[in-house]
């Protein structure tokens, strides 16, 4: 058995001993907590809160769910992108931490934002897969971590689907940031390619943040693309692929 990784025994920790709210840090379960001492209704919310990383008042003064916005991946064919919340205060702070400053502490919120959203309709782990955005070694090497890829193992244990990587990013662009949106595309035009083909028919793009959405729109693209092409011989109903999309948060960078 691997032994756990570091983030893993301090979201661990955050889950099962801390009662602190992982935003406010006020004790979850203390008299002067936000919302109730009324012990069945702490317990009914922190159950439907999936284990409550959040208090109950953190949890509402999120939004939560924006309505998913839709990219096209191919003449007629769209990707809807479902974020879990904004980009906003307070995850766009504890995503910038957690991305660029390896602040592991800011992984429960960001967890619990996660937990938000729903398991895609009538997927699950034998006719689903999670295909987290890919990273270039480049980038892997300076960072030292993914982010993306340590999120998305904890989506694939909240829905209960695995994880296929079976995309990699051939690009050595540095980053989609501060780029106009038709640089961004431009940028992305060949960034991916197949390194086989998927296993099952619903692919479930995930990455962290979509901001115009255009980094899962080449994603989407080149898996529709490759995955076409393929089967076009072989198999005349391609087609039959599923892809959606799902990021951590929406908005500007
Ligand atoms: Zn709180």
């Amino acid at each position: 058995m691997r032994a756990l990784a570091p983030y893993q025994s301090g979201l661990w920790l955050a889950e099962y001993l801390s009662i602190r709210c992982q935003l406010c840090r006020i004790y979850r379960s203390s008299s002067q907590h936000h919302l109730t001492n009324n012990i069945p209704n702490l317990k009914k919310a922190s159950k439907r809160l999936g284990r409550g990383l959040l208090c109950t008042h953190c949890h509402h003064s999120i939004t939560w769910l924006p309505n998913p916005f839709l990219v096209d991946i191919a003449p007629n064919i769209t990707l809807p992108i479902q974020a879990a919340t904004y980009y906003d205060y307070p995850i766009r702070q504890a995503i910038r931490a957690f991305k660029h400053h390896e602040d592991m502490t800011k992984l429960a919120i960001l967890v619990h934002a996660l937990r938000q959203l729903p398991r895609p309709k009538g997927c699950h782990n034998t006719n689903s897969v999670i295909v987290p955005m890919p990273t270039t070694n480049p980038r892997l090497v300076k960072r030292g971590f993914d982010p993306v890829s340590i999120l998305s193992t904890q989506l694939s244990k909240h829905w209960n689907i695995p994880l296929w990587q079976g995309v990699e990013r051939i690009d050595d662009t540095n980053t989609q940031q501060g780029l106009t949106r038709s640089e961004r595309l431009s940028n992305l035009d060949n960034a991916f390619a197949l390194t086989q083909m998927p296993p099952v028919k619903r692919l479930i793009l995930f990455d962290d943040v979509a901001t115009t959405g255009a980094s899962l729109q080449a994603l989407g693209r080149t898996i529709h693309e490759q995955v076409s092409h393929f089967y076009t011989s072989a198999l005349p109903s391609a087609n039959n692929y599923e892809l959606s999309a799902y990021a951590l948060a929406h908005g500007s960078q």
